[in-house]
């Protein structure tokens, strides 16, 4: 439920309006405040039960009340219409930011090679390191990231650098322990539909970065997001990386086409990867490219000075120069 205030309500009317919402027993989030010389706007969380919206409208101050049926409705502009600001260490992403740029390898794999590669895609304007330590592998017996040894070699390429880092999370078992440890927890596609580790992200604080899920559709993707928030964290990133289709010329087709849909129907920013829809680093300055000029906040870019060397994805992850062209060609275009 959505209520809308006169401008000029006073206090005394709005407090009583939200006295009756806590007395219902439910949440709310004040999406406009008085402040803002604006109609104060105020948000309902739970779908309600049986109230109506005279329930709400019947009070002085109250223009209309009105009830949303979006199943991914907190993460909807109908819920909240202003972008929603998320913030990863010292980094603000979303709404008019400048976009961000994520990089780093797709696994750490040593104290050596993260900390070299920290540097470089810190010099090169990379604003935060990227580095998986639990990997979600198809086959077992593939490097399944360095696990705890791995989180501490991206901690001392965080101390080195000044960057924020962002890991994946795969369980819930471990999401207290990486959770204390990083700037963003990164929720891999295969895990998009882990209901339950959705509902544990929704308890915690960190922000979130989600990926899509290899096959899931836009509103899946976004019932996913809205499982966190509406668990009581806001601070989610959508991330784009691709999906299945028929068509297998590229690993995971990209699907640009989602980034302006994404941009009309939530208030979430929007993070593009081109790397995993790519699969081969020659198409992943042309897919950034495409996903810088259709309005994404940021990307998250695999990165590595020898990629040919890396364990897992390095046919897909291009060198820092690369990294270097493209966070130019977004400067460009953000000066448009
Ligand atoms: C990754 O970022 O390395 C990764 C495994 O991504 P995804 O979950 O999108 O496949
Ligand atoms: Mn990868």
């Amino acid at each position: 439920m959505i209520i809308k205030f006169r401008k000029n309500t006073t206090k005394k009317e709005f407090d009583r309006v939200i006295q009756e919402i806590t007395n219902f027993g439910f949440k709310y989030d004040i999406l406009q405040d008085q402040g803002e010389k604006k109609n104060p706007v105020v948000g309902i969380r739970d779908e309600c039960g049986d109230t109506t919206p005279g329930d709400f409208t019947k009070f002085d101050g109250v223009i209309n009340a009105q009830k949303l049926s979006i199943p991914y409705k907190h993460v909807s502009r109908e819920y909240k219409l202003k972008d929603t600001i998320v913030q990863v260490g010292n980094i603000n992403i979303g709404g008019e930011n400048n976009i961000i740029f994520m990089a780093g390898p797709c696994a750490v794999e040593s104290r050596e090679q993260i900390l070299r590669i920290a540097q470089e895609v810190k010099d090169q304007g990379a604003t935060i390191l990227r580095g998986g330590c639990w990997k979600p592998r198809t086959a077992a017996r593939c490097f399944e990231g360095l696990k705890e040894k791995g989180l501490d070699y991206l901690i001392e390429a965080k101390e080195l650098t000044g960057l924020p880092i962002v890991t994946e999370v795969m369980s819930v078992e471990t999401l207290a322990y990486i959770s204390e440890r990083v700037d963003l927890l990164q929720v891999g596609a295969r895990n998009m539909h882990n209901f339950t580790l959705l509902d544990e992200l929704g308890k915690q604080h960190k922000p979130v970065l989600l990926k899509r899920g290899l096959s899931a559709t836009i509103e899946e993707f976004l019932c996913a997001a809205d499982r966190i928030v509406y668990g009581g964290n806001p601070n989610v990133l959508l991330c784009l990386r691709g999906v299945r289709t028929f068509d297998n010329s590229q690993r995971y087709p990209a699907d640009l086409y989602a980034i302006p849909d994404l941009i009309q129907k939530t208030h979430l920013p929007i993070i593009f990867d081109p790397s995993h829809p790519a699969g081969r680093r020659s198409l992943v300055p042309s897919l950034a490219k495409m996903a810088i000029a259709g309005g994404v906040n940021g990307l998250i870019i695999e990165s590595h000075y020898e990629p040919q060397e890396a364990k897992c994805d390095g046919a897909q992850m291009i060198t820092p120069e690369v990294l270097g062209k493209i966070i130019n060609y977004a400067k460009q275009v953000e000066h448009l």
